[in-house]
């Protein structure tokens, strides 16, 4: 997955953006009080999050946030002062365009469409504004996403502004012939050496964001753009040549994203010797 940088934008820009919106709300001073709050939250946020801890401290102030006298405004200030008002929305398009070509942070494929609030903001109404909280995400990605926080260290989410994933390859694709054709099944394999609570959220996140399906769904157009080509290349330069036409390719996906479903599904064809022999043609 390719990961948007930290933001730069702070929970106190996004407080001034939203300054002349709070202004014409009758608890909108009442909420700018409450900045140097939101600033050590994002603090500890931050920090919590750099050491890997960002999950214990998620826990430990789940039941406070959740009570928040001012849970609605913060809610009703993003809603509308940062979504929709101009200032604000400045600021969320900002964040949305970090994303790395436009592509959602969490399934790599579909473009970004909206912002994910990381500790969800029912939860964390004092984390509903912070830019920290907010991710890039595309909308199968955001809505499919539990409303609640995970209580369980194997499935707790990745956070693109936290979680180096590396760049090896876990993202593989095995491709068979089906009643339409040619089709192909992904599966989250990370290295072995990968500590064993990585893997396991590795393992919980192409699940929970159902990316198998989803990478599925999305194969059979990618085939049938590259039927024609193949079928004449196979035809005029034989098998060999054609796996190595198509590992070139998957060798130029890797390196723009190890693990895109595109790069897996050109080493999957590469590796299948029904594909290279033809069985394309067939369908
Ligand atoms: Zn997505």
């Amino acid at each position: 997955m390719l990961w948007p940088p930290k933001p730069e934008i702070t929970v106190r820009d996004v407080l001034d953006a939203c300054t002349k919106w709070l202004g014409t709300q009758d608890w909108g001073a009442a909420l700018l009080v409450r900045l140097p709050e939101l600033i050590a939250e994002e603090e500890r946020y931050q920090a919590a999050g750099d050491a890997g801890e960002l999950l214990a401290l998620l826990l430990s102030e789940a039941d406070s946030q959740k009570e928040d006298s001012d849970r609605e405004h913060f809610h009703a200030t993003y809603e509308t002062a940062l979504v929709e008002r101009a200032p604000g929305r400045k600021l969320y398009d900002a964040l949305m365009a970090a994303a790395v070509h436009d592509m959602c942070p969490l399934c790599g494929y579909q473009p970004v469409s909206q912002i994910d609030h990381h500790a969800p903001k029912a939860t964390f109404p004092l984390l509903a504004l912070t830019p920290l909280n907010l991710v890039p995400a595309c909308g199968p990605c955001n809505q499919g996403k539990s409303n609640k926080l995970a209580t369980e260290a194997a499935k707790e989410a990745f956070h693109p502004y936290f979680d180096n994933l590396g760049d090896e390859r876990w993202l593989f694709a095995e491709v068979h012939k089906s009643d339409d054709g040619a089709a192909a099944a992904y599966s989250a394999r990370p290295p072995a050496h990968w500590p064993e609570a990585k893997i396991q959220r590795l393992q919980y996140h192409f699940s929970s964001h159902k990316l198998g399906r989803r990478y599925s769904n999305a194969t059979s157009s990618r085939l049938a753009n590259r039927r024609r080509r193949d079928i004449r290349l196979l035809a005029s330069a034989g098998p060999e040549e054609l796996q190595a036409s198509i590992g070139e390719e998957a060798a130029s996906a890797e390196e723009a994203n190890p693990n895109s479903f595109d790069t897996a599904l050109l080493y999957g064809l590469a590796a299948c010797d029904w594909y290279l022999n033809g069985g394309m043609a067939d369908s």
